[in-house]
């Protein structure tokens, strides 16, 4: 099949254009996979990783926004500056695959692909990022929990590249959490993200493997921005108790053969409150 190499933004949005049904190749270890095993056989590839607006990002201060390009690869997230700015986003970063495939593997292949267990969705899902598309036809801009839409199913058209995400910078804690049946290269049976703004005196969290896309859990939310003393950092035991069930609450996890949906359920519960304790240290 054909390779197309752009190395401008520009050049890579016309070859979708002339040819829509092409694969955008970032780094491969989602996409190549599925052509090994047979179940993508594209007639021509886009591969966008020598595009260099794909592969920085911006610190906007002012605004409290880091703009992610897409073909910003795990091992970049990180490490610091990034991971300083967006200290989720890195620990979710350093739990994906192995070295080999954090190199390789960018944040808009994630998207790409929106598997529920995609490590950087509930981050980005907690922290309200918002997704760039571009295409011959213009650039359109929305929200991620807008973007996901299913299992693996994205809003992106066919011509359409994800050329970057906005991500706000919050002034809080904010963490990562994962249960897989080992600790490294694994698929999640359950993924957690909390995120505390503590001016705006919100707490937010985002699960993922445990519905067809990445789930906001509104009532711990709602719950913990009403019993949580953000100036002192202080929970109760019933508040991060309260918090983990309502979180299980919400998920819609599946039995499938990786675990249960009950075990799936239980394990929300534990990784919420966990995350909401080191978010809030003192009871
Ligand atoms: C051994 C192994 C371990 C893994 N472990 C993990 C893990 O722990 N956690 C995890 O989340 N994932 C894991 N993955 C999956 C994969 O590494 C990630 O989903 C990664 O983010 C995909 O990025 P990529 O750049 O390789 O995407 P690619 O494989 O290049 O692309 C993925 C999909 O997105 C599309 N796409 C890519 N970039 C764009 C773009 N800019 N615009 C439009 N469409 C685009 C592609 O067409 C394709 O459909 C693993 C994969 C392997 C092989």
């Amino acid at each position: 099949m054909p390779v197309l190499v752009p190395t401008t933004l520009d050049e890579a949005i016309t070859m979708l254009a002339d040819a829509p049904g092409s694969m955008v190749l970032a780094g491969g270890t989602d996409a190549m996979v599925e052509v090994n095993a047979g179940h993508r056989r594209p007639v021509e590839v886009v591969a966008i990783n020598r595009v260099a607006e794909l592969r920085s990002w911006t610190y906007d201060g002012a605004a409290a926004t880091v703009r992610i390009g897409a073909a910003v690869t795990y091992a970049e997230l990180m490490e610091p500056p990034l991971a300083a700015l967006l200290p989720a986003l890195a620990e979710a970063s350093r739990t994906v695959g192995s070295p080999q495939i954090r190199h390789a593997g960018t944040l808009g292949g994630n998207l790409g692909t929106c598997s529920p267990a995609g490590d950087g969705l509930p981050v980005l899902a907690a922290l309200d990022a918002v997704v760039h598309l571009a295409s011959a036809r213009g650039e359109r801009t929305m929200p991620v929990s807008e973007f996901m839409v299913g299992v693996k199913r994205t809003a992106r058209a066919a011509d359409e590249l994800i050329t970057a995400v906005t991500v706000p910078v919050l002034d809080g804690w904010q963490g990562y959490s994962k249960v897989g049946v080992r600790n490294a290269m694994v698929i999640a049976l359950a993924t957690a993200c909390v995120a505390v703004d503590t001016p705006g005196r919100t707490v937010r969290i985002a699960v993922g493997s445990v519905g067809p896309t990445i789930i906001r859990c509104t009532e711990a939310e709602g719950l913990a921005a009403g019993d949580v003393d953000f100036a002192s950092r202080t929970a109760s035991a019933e508040t991060v108790s309260r918090f983990g069930a309502l979180a299980a609450a919400s998920s819609r996890p599946i039995d499938d053969h990786r675990a249960t949906a009950a075990y799936r359920r239980h394990a929300i519960g534990v990784l919420a409150g966990r995350l909401l304790r080191r978010a809030f240290p003192n009871e």
